[in-house]
């Protein structure tokens, strides 16, 4: 038996170009590097497929939305997800406009310097997100607030629900658009990456995504102040949710995750159950815990980081799936720290994107859906 819900991400797809070199350029200088290496990126596409291999033993359905040039890096791209299992057939192939690309140099401390060019991504249309949503052949399974204070995905499975994802690297007007399209049909999860302005940010946040998520450096270009490790990160995630998020994640890092949502027992339908449904994160919420009602702060999980590329986008494809599947709040969030930490443990961005069994290989975190 598989999960009813589906999911959906509506984001980027880039050809990612890499060079490592053995110093970043400074302006106006030239450094020679080895043979550029060729991947399939975008943030959007890379959430898509963290979804798909953390969701696929449970046979949940990941679709993407988005668009390519009608091209050699397209035709790449869109048979780089198939080979994942994700349905590709709502990538509109764009005459005209080149296919996304990531220009990356990287020198051999890992520091890097990233020039994107988005070419296609910018010509996804609300339009786009609509027949996504109407090619959804069967009714909408329960809503998220029928899992009660459900601990466990086979108790909580009744309440698996549709959700959308939706990062920052395709425009604006089509996230706001996709949020309004999508409210009450889908768990809208919103990653603003990259940061838009402060007016763009609010904008969004005022539209009241069921769940946003941003790393320190986004979080801080949002509120418009420093933000740095787990403390901060609890302090704005609770800013976040102020500001018209029901829930918010900030990730930080190595040092994990902090959480706001709803408190226990508002019976909010999209996370009712903070600091309920995991002990051990729970119990590991020290003091930002106490000093802000419904804040959770999940510790990062102990690995060697090899390449940290990829941990944000693997984090949200993996709190998607946990939240489609019905995986109460602080629960999700702890299993996408440990997909996140096992991601950096690995080499590669798509590449090393984990399955469940390397999700706790790494990491001693069970992953939480499993097939029913
Ligand atoms: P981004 O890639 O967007 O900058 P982060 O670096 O904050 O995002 O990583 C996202 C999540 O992945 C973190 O919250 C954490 O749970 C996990 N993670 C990232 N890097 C590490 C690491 N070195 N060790 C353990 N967990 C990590």
């Amino acid at each position: 038996m598989v999960y009813a819900a589906r999911l959906t991400v509506l984001g980027s797809l880039n050809m990612d170009i890499s060079v490592t070199v053995p110093e970043l350029p400074v302006p106006g200088a030239t450094v020679l590097g080895r043979a550029a290496v060729f991947a399939p990126g975008g943030k959007g596409a890379n959430q898509a497929v963290a979804a798909a291999r953390l969701g696929a033993d449970a046979g949940m359905p990941v679709a993407m939305v988005g668009c390519t040039g009608d091209d050699d890096f397209g035709r790449t791209l869109r048979e780089a997800l198939r080979a994942e299992g994700i349905d590709d057939s709502r990538v509109r192939i764009v005459a005209g406009a080149p296919t996304g690309i990531a220009m990356i140099t990287v020198d051999h401390a890992g520091e890097n310097m990233i020039t994107v060019a988005p070419g296609a991504n910018h010509e996804v249309s609300t339009a786009d997100i609509i027949a996504a949503h109407s090619a959804w052949s069967h009714p909408a399974p329960a809503r998220l607030d029928a899992a009660g204070s459900a601990a466990s995905v086979s108790a909580a499975s009744s309440a698996s629900r549709d959700v959308l994802v939706i990062s920052a690297e395709v425009p604006i007007a089509v996230i706001t658009a996709a949020l309004a399209e999508s409210a009450g049909r889908a768990l809208r999860v919103l990653n603003l990456a990259p940061a838009p302005s402060r007016a763009q940010a609010a904008e969004l946040m005022a539209a009241g995504p069921d769940w946003l998520v941003v790393n320190e450096s986004e979080a801080a270009a949002v509120l418009g102040r420093g933000v740095a490790g787990l403390a901060d990160a609890a302090a704005a995630a609770a800013d976040l949710v102020a500001a018209g998020a029901r829930n918010a994640v900030v990730t930080a890092g190595a040092a994990g995750a902090a959480y706001c949502g709803p408190r226990a027992g508002t019976g909010d339908a999209a996370g009712n159950q903070a600091g309920n449904g995991d002990r051990r994160s729970a119990d590991a919420g020290q003091s930002a815990a106490r000093a802000r009602p419904g804040v959770v702060t999940v510790p990062g999980f102990k690995v060697t980081a090899i390449d940290t590329v990829g941990a944000g986008d693997t984090f949200v494809g993996a709190l998607a799936v946990a939240l489609a599947a019905g995986v109460p709040p602080v629960g999700a969030v702890t299993a996408a720290a440990a997909a996140g930490a096992a991601a950096a443990a690995r080499p590669g961005t798509q590449s090393g994107m984990p399955r469940p069994a390397d999700v706790g290989d790494a990491t001693g975190h069970r992953w939480p859906v499993t097939a029913r």
